[in-house]
């Protein structure tokens, strides 16, 4: 039977070592943070994600599920050995790969027999490559010259707050490798999804690795471009959701990633539409798109301290009840959040923020807010009706479901003004007016 281990337990590792373990293979989740390692063996999970506590206390009490901080036993112990780790962005937009190397080194400085080498983590085409020939230098240099290996590339598409769901029922599994050996050990891992029919895409490296950024790209340019519909409607006095609807109904378009909102945020599409252009500079290719959507994508993020500004007027000393943190909905993730530049720039505007996030509080505060903090700026408030207390406006920044079905009345009676920034268009318009907000949303 196969074992397997992952290297880096983020999202991204720590859900997909979860779910193969669900599947019934045994997996060890390796990570360098040691405190991180013992928090989960004392069985709490370090990430806001639904359904995944559940899972991994089942699959560790069914021991099959372990968690490692020592990389030797790790690697002697899997002969498929998945990398997990972050892929930041470097100062220039290219991919920073160190994790990466750093994890494909340690793999190499203890491995004594076959393993595939599977990459999670989202990589810029070539890196497979890469990793085969440090790899194998590093072998040849311990004198291991005839030990044989494997490289595939598996990128992954779950989206945090349906981690768990998208990994268990993805729309595709991407496979890309050498030879039948590495894709029938990859088959054989994801069996139980051939059961329910998921389609596989067996490739070669190359294409697997752009497979993934060219999806990110692609769904970071439809937001962008239903964004920027939404702001030619408030202009024209349209509504982009009827529009959005119409253009989802066409069976070549499809009906997702058409919602408008404050700009696209999260731990991928940012930095992997940025990544696509410096893969594309070094392969000598404009990518003019990615790029354009770069830029909408950063004027949106702007554009919503200006909707603010235009509905309240000069907004030195206003305070503003904000709703949400987290980049979306589900997760307490901060990283490359819309709210980060939007309450930034708030702030110095000069503008007292009441904040209050399900789930991104503590990420929030130790993060990108760390500076900024104090009752003069940024208060973390109990929950939202806290955070609408003698505040000038509400804005809406994340669309948490427990946003969608606010006590109106209640909220507006807590409220000194009666602006209500809806910058997810989570309320009917009318459903505001009538109780006697004034209304902002995006595009309508
Ligand atoms: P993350 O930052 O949550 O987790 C990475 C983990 O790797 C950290 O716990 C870190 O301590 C660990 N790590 C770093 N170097 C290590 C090493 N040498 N050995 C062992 N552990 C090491 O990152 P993430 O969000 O899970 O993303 C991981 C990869 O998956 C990235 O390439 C990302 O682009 C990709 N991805 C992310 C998502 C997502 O929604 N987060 C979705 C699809 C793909």
């Amino acid at each position: 039977m196969n074992s397997i281990s992952i290297i880096g337990t983020g999202y991204v590792g720590l859900v997909t070592g979860t779910c193969l373990s669900e599947f019934g293979m045994r997996v060890i989740c390796m990570d360098l943070e040691a405190s991180k390692i013992h928090a989960l063996e004392r069985g709490e999970v370090p990430i806001y994600e639904p359904g995944l506590a559940r899972l991994i206390a089942k699959n560790l009490e069914a021991g099959r599920l372990r968690f490692s901080a020592d990389i030797a036993e790790t690697v002697s112990e899997s002969n498929m050995i998945f990398i997990a780790v972050g892929t930041p962005p470097g100062e220039d937009g290219s991919v920073d790969l160190n994790h990466v190397l750093s994890a494909a080194k340690s793999i190499a400085a203890h491995m004594n027999d076959y393993k595939a080498i599977i990459t999670k983590s989202t990589v810029p085409v070539g890196t497979g490559r890469r990793i085969k020939q440090l790899i194998r230098g590093a072998l040849d240099n311990r004198g291991l010259t005839g030990l044989d290996f494997d490289i595939v590339s598996n990128p992954e598409f779950l989206r945090e707050g349906s981690a768990v769901r998208d990994f268990m029922h993805p729309d595709r599994v991407v496979i890309g490798s050498e030879n039948e050996r590495s894709a029938n050990l990859m088959r054989d891992i994801y069996s139980v999804l051939y059961l329910i029919d998921t389609p596989f895409i067996f490739t070669t490296l190359e294409t697997a690795e752009l497979i993934k950024y060219a999806t990110n790209a692609y769904l970071a340019t439809k937001i962008t471009f239903i964004n920027e519909i939404a702001n030619l409607c408030d202009a024209a006095g349209a509504d982009v959701h009827v529009i959005a609807k119409a253009m989802g109904l066409d069976g070549r378009i499809s009906k997702y990633f058409l919602h408008p909102g404050p700009g696209y945020g999260g731990s991928c599409l940012p930095k992997d539409t940025l990544g696509l252009v410096k893969i594309g500079q070094d392969c000598g290719v404009d990518m003019r798109i990615t790029r354009a959507t770069i830029e909408a994508n950063e004027f949106q993020k702007a554009h919503m301290i200006d909707k603010i500004e235009g509905g309240l007027g000069d907004p030195r000393g206003k305070t503003i009840g904000i709703l949400g943190l987290a980049f979306k909905a589900e997760t307490d993730d901060m990283r490359a959040a819309p709210s980060i530049p939007i309450v930034l720039g708030l702030i110095a505007k000069g503008c007292r923020l009441r904040a209050y996030d399900p789930a991104a509080m503590k990420n929030a505060k130790e993060g990108p807010f760390a500076t900024v903090s104090g009752p003069g700026t940024l208060t973390y408030c109990a929950d939202e009706y806290d955070a609408a207390k003698g505040t000038d406006a509400i804005v809406i920044l994340t669309e948490w479901n427990q946003f969608r079905h606010l006590d109106l009345p209640r909220l507006l009676g807590l409220m000194a003004g009666r602006h209500f920034f809806d910058l997810r268009n989570i309320y009917e318009p009318k459903d505001l007016t009538v109780l006697g907000f004034v209304h902002t949303g995006v595009g309508r």
